[in-house]
């Protein structure tokens, strides 16, 4: 796994969202090459479930593989590898989408007053509330206004850590 900052930090942060901590043992022990049966021997993991840590892996271009036909039985070799610039290149796609989501719910909520209910069940603009007799439609708990400001600044926070991530992405790509 390349070791650069801040790329190896965002590579851990994106295996570790996709496939957990397990995920980033496998994908650690994969570096630059190694089989299914390596793998498992390695971390301990059961090659069934190594394998379908692998392919969830792949499916988003965190690791390629190389096949190759054993001549005297006839079976299949993979040697996996990670592919670190495709990975990168992915999660900030991922990220970008998360950050324009965030940008519309964020303009969506400016200036809108919500109420929500104690158990956090439902959560619903001012008139549709109102409808409701600030009941809670699931819960029938009394609902109270959320303090925008409080929510508002969460999902500010959030996209700003987006941001930081998306805006390194030449940085990221540039790296040896
Ligand atoms: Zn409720």
């Amino acid at each position: 796994m390349p070791k650069q900052l801040p790329s190896h930090r965002y590579l851990k942060q994106f295996i570790t969202e996709v496939t957990g901590d397990r995920g980033l043992k496998v994908a650690t022990c994969v570096g630059d090459g190694a089989t299914d049966e390596k793998i498992e021997q390695k971390t301990g993991i059961k090659i069934a479930e190594v394998r379908s840590i692998l392919n969830h892996l792949h499916s988003f271009g965190i690791v390629e593989y190389l096949r190759e036909k054993n001549l005297s039985n006839g079976w299949f070799t993979y040697t996996w590898k990670l592919n670190g610039d495709r990975a990168l290149q992915n999660f900030i796609l991922f990220k970008k989408k998360e950050q324009e989501t965030l940008r519309k719910k964020l303009a969506e909520e400016a200036g809108v007053l919500f109420y929500k209910c104690r158990k956090g069940c439902s959560r619903l603009p001012f008139e549709q509330a109102m409808d409701k007799q600030f009941r809670c439609p699931q819960c029938k708990s009394l609902m109270h206004h959320v303090r925008p400001h409080d929510e508002l600044r969460k999902l500010e926070d959030r996209l700003i850590s987006l941001e930081k991530i998306t805006s390194a992405e030449n940085l990221l790509m540039k790296r040896d």
